[in-house]
């Protein structure tokens, strides 16, 4: 057993109020700078919708990096000993600039010098690549929230899965929730497999993933071979770049600067133990439906005193593992199962984790769904189709989402009647 210690994160997607504050404080701090424009190493996007980079989940379109053999392993599309030249040569597979969006500012100087006129002057979007105003935004990680008309359609344009499709053409039965993305710092991590130059790594003592600016040859293979597309070509240095996890924040014993700065506090931050032996089993599931199931073998019981006592044989600091053993990780994760990974069919065991949201409340409340009396709800009867929930999180598996979402209503009736109503009997307890 090889014994290593991850920062990870899990987001509560039941408290993401879409305010994008997280995505601002970040590329403040991290991306604000020439030829990193259009990069945001946190992005929200709106669900369903075609995500930032456009389309990023169409695994189709963006595969080709790397193909799956038969038994559900993956190696590179190109092989053999012409692997490396031939992937430098062909990599056809990367996202331009109009599918990430092209960025732009807004004409505020014509606020103050526009004649006067009936109405208010208004700032119009310009171009920050050709200077020009932008007739055509026609599309963003946002925009299907506020586009219902053309649900139907888009779903058509990008590709959908079938799912999606019914759910885009029923405009009374639309729904969204806020999804904040970044890199899933993965225990299988395929832009450290992808890049030519080995300029990519994940560090031992933390798991996080970082691109060394110095060995970095800006192939872009990274880029075609994340499937979360969450790695970025910076146009003006010429380098690979991509979330950090703040690790100077972390280091210093500080939150990222999302989790920090999140307004609906959704982000709880941890560390968890894991079998690096494993890792390879475990992405290698031949069948997509119990994918979760074994990437969840790969995580080790920080309570565990057999656990305990290798890891500090291996060199793993008591800070860490006591990290570990307070961290809301493996208890969310791992114990309550409440917390899943996204995509775990890509693969690359992806290390932050989200809680499934509810459903849009006020509507849940009105249909009976959330009470007072202690009954649990059926959560199939919920206005997020179970089947989207588990298509993000499970690989497909409808049970553990459901099993969650049951488990959080049930705290949430608990904490009404504790909270709210001022009582607490032993009726639920
Ligand atoms: Fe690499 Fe992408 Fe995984 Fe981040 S999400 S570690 S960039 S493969
Ligand atoms: Fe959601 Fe928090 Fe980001 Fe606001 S700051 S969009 S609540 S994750």
């Amino acid at each position: 057993m090889k014994i290593r210690a991850q920062v990870s994160m899990v987001l509560n997607l039941d408290k993401c109020i879409g305010c994008h504050t997280c995505s601002v404080t970040c590329k403040n701090v991290w991306t604000n700078r020439e030829g990193m424009e259009y990069v945001w190493f946190n992005n929200v996007e709106t669900k369903p919708g075609v995500g930032y980079p456009k389309d990023w989940e169409n695994q189709d379109r963006w595969n080709g990096g790397w193909k799956r053999k038969k038994n559900g392993k993956l190696e590179p599309r190109i092989g053999g000993r012409f692997r490396v030249l031939a992937k430098i040569f062909a990599n056809p597979d990367l996202p331009e600039i109009d599918d990430y969006y092209e960025p732009f500012t807004f004409t505020y100087e014509h606020l103050q010098t526009a004649p006067e006129s009936p109405t208010m002057p208004t700032a119009r979007p310009v171009s920050l690549v050709s200077g020009e105003i932008m007739e055509k935004v026609n599309w963003g990680p946002n925009w299907e929230e506020i586009l219902g008309g053309e649900f139907s359609k888009r779903s058509q344009d990008y590709n959908f899965r079938d799912i999606e499709k019914e759910i885009y053409g029923q405009f009374e039965q639309t729904f969204m929730f806020y999804l904040p993305r970044l890199c899933e710092h993965c225990l299988n991590p395929t832009c450290v497999a992808a890049c030519p130059s080995g300029s990519i790594y994940k560090r031992e003592e933390d798991g996080i993933v970082l691109v060394d600016q110095e060995k970095c040859r800006g192939w872009r293979m990274c880029v075609s071979g994340c499937p979360y597309k969450k790695i970025y070509f910076n146009w003006q240095s010429g380098k690979a770049e991509k979330c950090t996890f703040c690790y100077p924040r972390i280091e210093a014993g500080q939150p990222t600067v999302c989790s920090e700065t999140c307004v609906g506090r959704i982000r709880y931050l941890g560390v968890i133990l894991y079998d690096a032996d494993r890792i390879e089993e475990a992405a290698s599931t031949p069948d997509e439906k119990d994918l979760y199931e074994a990437q969840l073998g790969v995580f080790l019981d920080p309570n565990d005193p057999e656990v305990i006592r290798e890891a500090r044989e291996q060199g793993i600091p008591d800070a860490w593992l006591e990290a570990a053993q307070n961290s809301p990780i493996y208890k969310m994760a791992i114990e309550w199962k409440v917390a899943f990974p996204l995509h775990p069919e890509y693969r690359t065991l992806p290390m932050v984790w989200y809680v499934p949201p509810l459903s849009p409340i006020q509507g849940a409340a009105e249909d009976g769904h959330i009470g007072f009396d202690g009954e649990i709800p059926d959560a199939r009867n919920l206005r997020i189709p179970m089947q989207y929930l588990a298509n993000l999180l499970t690989a497909g598996d409808e049970e553990p989402v459901l099993s969650a979402i049951r488990r959080m209503f049930a705290m949430r009736i608990y904490m009404r009647d504790k909270h709210v109503h001022g009582r607490l009997n032993n009726r639920i307890a």
